[in-house]
């Protein structure tokens, strides 16, 4: 059994994946061919966004979103410790400081409910109110940017994030990565309001490619013409890119990987419902496992997740290396989405953070067990995963 596996989606890509890379070889355009302009049109249709700008990975869509801002020194950015560490890398690179909040447990994502103090924890640079990062205690930073993550393929709270950060005169990032093709409150990931959404196309993310790719969708003209730029060391124009008009980067998204992407787009509706298919059986199944919390995604109104990661809470105490090693032993791969917080990375050490600071971050860390999942498990596989963490548990 594979945690992902990409085998048997190739198999039902059939020809159309020969077919397109074909194209590409024919045409031999590697750089911002028609390929490229094709999946951005379809992927921005899709979203309900008005531009969507392909890029090198997930990871360079946060950077182009936060360059095209000008975020930096002496900024704040309000984002989530339980995320991968781009996230967290991308702010701290451009100088801004990442200001965390903790997650609410049932779908580890961002709570909104500590937006108001965390905000008004960095203007009065007041530690007792909200754990702050050093450079936040020390100097008084400029709050400029929400950047919430729809963990798992779980969408964050939009509304309520767009509320605060409009109120306050800040834009929102999304960070979804793991969420495109969900859909919050009937409109898809990527068009739901945000300033900009980023995401990425790695292999194992719901829409992935054969190497490294990710996009970002904007309402906003400018900012898309500002993107455009900036992937291509800040060209003026299409027509003159010998003629940079500002600092960019080589961040595009290349035409083979577009092509991979056009092939696997045809298949996507359907694999965003049978992920959800699978993730409903789960949650069924884990109903006999005593003491086990299936992600309690979704709450009807208010969307639909894109299951990027089936991820369950283990009973407290119980030692998950052991879990995974008798599961591992059966043929059974899990994994550990994350094992620590971004506040406790060492790369973060210099914000000065503290264990304890965000405490359901902690539990969450210390307990989350990912199952294999992809849109092609089938019943059987997905009985044998369930049977064998309840024998693990039982044993142990
Ligand atoms: C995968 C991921 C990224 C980075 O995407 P890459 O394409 O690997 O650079 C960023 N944020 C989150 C939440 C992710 O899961």
């Amino acid at each position: 059994m594979q945690f992902i596996d990409l085998a048997i989606q190739q198999k039902h890509l059939g020809s159309r994946l020969q077919a397109r890379l074909a194209h590409v070889l024919e045409t031999n355009q590697y750089i911002l061919g028609p390929e490229v302009a094709e999946l951005e049109a379809k992927l921005a249709a899709f979203a309900g966004a008005r531009h969507c700008l392909s890029c090198a990975s997930g990871s360079v869509a946060l950077d182009l979103a936060l360059m095209a801002w000008n975020i930096g020194p002496g900024d704040a950015v309000f984002t989530t410790p339980m995320t991968f560490i781009s996230t967290g890398e991308s702010i701290a690179r451009t100088g801004a400081t990442p200001v965390f909040i903790d997650i609410r447990l049932n779908d580890f994502n961002l709570d909104t409910t500590h937006l108001e103090t965390a905000l008004e924890a960095v203007r009065t640079k007041d530690n007792r109110i909200h754990p702050l990062p050093l450079p936040a205690r020390q100097s008084s930073l400029t709050p400029k940017l929400v950047l919430p993550v729809d963990l798992f393929g779980h969408p964050a709270n939009y509304d309520v994030i767009l509320r605060f950060a409009h109120t306050h005169g800040l834009k929102v990032l999304g960070d979804a990565a793991q969420g495109f093709g969900a859909t919050y409150k009937s409109k898809h990931i990527g068009g739901c309001g945000c300033d900009a959404t980023a995401t990425s196309f790695f292999p194992a993310k719901p829409l992935g490619c054969y190497g490294d790719g990710g996009a970002v969708f904007t309402d906003d003209d400018d900012m898309a013409d500002l993107l455009d730029s900036l992937r291509y060391h800040g060209r003026a124009d299409h027509h003159d890119k010998y003629n940079n008009v500002r600092l960019g980067l080589n961040g595009r998204l290349d035409t083979m990987q577009a092509a991979v992407l056009l092939a696997k787009f045809d298949l996507f509706p359907n694999e965003i419902i049978l992920r959800n298919i699978v993730a409903k059986r789960y949650n069924q199944l884990l109903g006999s496992v005593y003491g086990v919390l299936p992600p309690s995604f979704p709450m009807s109104d208010y969307g639909q997740s894109v299951w990027a990661q089936y991820t369950i809470l283990l009973p407290p105490g119980v030692n998950r290396e052991k879990v995974r090693q008798f599961m591992l032993d059966r043929g059974v791969p899990t994994a550990v989405y994350y094992p620590r917080g971004l506040f406790l990375q060492g790369a973060f050490a210099y914000l000065g953070y503290r264990s304890g600071d965000f405490p359901i971050t902690e539990e969450a860390t210390a307990r989350v067990l990912s199952l294999p999942m992809h849109p092609y498990l089938e019943v059987q596989e997905q009985t044998r995963v369930i049977q064998t963490l309840a024998d693990a548990l039982h044993s142990l």
